[in-house]
């Protein structure tokens, strides 16, 4: 059953350093989809963020000379600057370091005491002094080195809370069971199950006393809420849960005409797909319905990382080749939901190959062909004269049902790509109905007008099904075919025929063709820090 509202988050970004192309690919998707929800006349909220604290935005500040609040300030104005050119639609902006959230987390925290769902306890890790750092395993190595300084490390402990994770694994495991959509893809369930919960789960440190940036515990105040408990609880606290104005979380949370979906990246997984739900479950609140684990975006052959000089800054990018080919390139190559890789030959590729070959030479014919046997007036719709018009239209019909199913199951690449073949179908259209052709024979008249009719409707039901992908692209494509009031509402889609006696506006190129020659040498240098 379709849910009323939709819920979708992105997780919310470290400001430790400056945002990346793989931040910008996991926040554009999630554009995309809150778009298209909100195209179809749903009502959608969207939020994304900052996860402001911790030790090591402290020490950065402090090696920066500021106040730990003056440096995520600084970098969270460089988030809004992204999020803008990107053209990010969320709906709010939480920030970890917000009295909306600090005091909600508290709340949170001394219900979880009261409960008996946290306790105090040792933390035991690796430390090193001067850094005044606990590490974990992974941290340290095998050489028990500090990653920091370089300088050994020693196994030492620290009082901390923790939250009984075991108390809650049974009621997890069940949640799983009823709700075999909630995370995706299927096999990250497995990986939770198997790697981290059959193995037996520890209890969750959820404070530390080391350093002072974070959520002061109100029941200890040498304490600072550790991590998990703080950032995950973002989902709910931007919702006002706890608050004295309750309405969207009632609407987007706790309402289960909502579909609430998390998207996030695999390094992440097992904190919002196991410790998430236990602490939902622990307040009594509803979990989400869905949690999806997006790829990783790799550099050529590699993860993407500053020291191997890959890593592609998205402001050269969009300033040269357009908002639209990024967000394209981005939704369209990489498959959501499997790793994938940028590289500078496959983007020209693609923009190229899908973008200016096959729908911005397709809109830019039908205009000209219009304009130069229609006198610039779209035909009106007649039904299908030939057989190759019948053809086209049950391809786009086809098309529509096939991307809302997909989109809907958040199969983005795949619904885009469904979009691109009826493109191609209604190119391989022109050639198979060879209307200057037809404009020769006086006979073949509503024979061409039909064709023109067909080419305009597939061109913007295209349109229409690409907006939440090309914010700015698919305006002109209506402007150029001259789409305007009613007939730029989506439910259009479903009436084949319905663009007629208007008149075309021809424009520039939508997608000019980009020379490789030129462009992939222009990627090379920006990958490579020259830009
Ligand atoms: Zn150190």
């Amino acid at each position: 059953m379709e849910k009323k509202r939709f819920y979708i988050t992105t997780p919310i970004y470290y400001p430790s350093a400056k945002l990346h192309i793989g931040h910008a690919y996991c926040t554009v998707l999630t554009d995309i989809f809150a778009r298209y929800k909100r195209l179809r006349g749903f009502e959608c909220y969207f939020l994304t963020g900052a996860d402001e604290h911790g030790q090591k935005i402290e020490k950065n500040a402090l090696a920066a000379g500021k106040t730990p609040q003056q440096f995520v300030d600084e970098i969270v104005e460089g988030f809004h600057k992204l999020w803008k050119l990107l053209d990010i639609s969320n709906d709010d902006f939480i920030r970890t370091t917000q009295d909306r959230h600090v005091k909600v987390v508290q709340d949170i925290f001394t219900k979880m005491y009261n409960k008996g769902d946290i306790y105090l306890g040792k933390y035991q890790g690796w430390y090193c002094t001067p850094c005044e750092s606990f590490w974990t395993d992974t941290q340290v190595g095998p050489e028990h080195l500090c990653p920091d300084c370089g300088r050994p490390v020693q196994v030492a402990e620290e009082e901390a809370y923790f939250f009984k994770t075991q108390k809650y694994v049974d009621a997890l495991l069940k949640f799983y069971d009823e709700n075999p959509k909630f995370l995706t893809p299927e096999s990250r369930k497995n990986e939770m199950i198997n790697t981290f919960i059959k193995p037996g789960l520890d209890d969750l440190c959820v404070s530390r006393t080391s350093f002072s940036w974070g959520v002061p515990i109100r029941e200890n105040e040498k304490h600072v809420v550790y991590v998990w408990l703080d950032a995950l609880t973002n989902y709910i606290t931007a919702l006002g849960y706890d608050s004295d104005h309750p309405e969207l979380f009632n609407k987007f949370w706790q309402d289960p005409e909502c579909e609430t979906i998390h998207i996030l990246g695999a390094d992440i997984t097992r904190f919002h797909a196991i410790y998430w739900p236990m602490f939902l479950e622990s307040l009594g609140l509803r979990k989400p319905d869905r949690e999806f684990v997006h790829g990783l975006l790799m550099m050529k052959d590699s993860k993407m990382s500053k020291s191997k000089g890959n890593v592609v800054d998205p402001y050269p990018l969009v300033e040269h080749f357009g908002l639209d080919a990024v967000r394209y390139y981005l939704a369209r190559e990489i498959i959501f939901g499997q790793d994938g890789s940028f590289s500078p030959e496959q983007f020209v590729e693609r923009v190229n190959s899908d973008l200016a070959n096959s729908l911005g030479n397709l809109l830019n014919r039908t205009v000209s062909m219009i304009n130069k046997y229609f006198g610039g007036v779209i035909p009106a719709y007649k039904g299908c004269v030939t057989s190759f018009d019948g053809n086209l239209e049950s391809v786009a019909k086809e098309t529509v049902k096939q991307y809302e199913f997909l989109m809907d199951d958040l199969k983005i690449t795949e619904a885009i790509s469904m979009v691109n073949e009826l493109v191609n179908r209604a190119n391989k259209y022109i050639d198979e109905t060879t209307p200057w052709a037809l404009a020769k024979d006086e006979s073949k008249q509503e024979e061409l007008a039909s064709v023109m009719n067909h080419l305009a409707n597939s061109i913007y039901i295209a349109g229409m099904l690409l907006k939440p992908v090309l914010t700015r692209a698919s305006d002109k494509l209506f402007e150029q075919l001259g789409v305007t009031g009613d007939l730029l509402k989506y439910e259009n889609v479903y009436n084949f025929g319905c663009i007629e006696n208007v008149t075309v506006n021809k424009g520039e190129q939508l997608f000019p063709r980009l020379d490789a020659t030129i462009e992939v040498p222009f990627i090379q240098d920006l990958m490579n820090g020259n830009k």
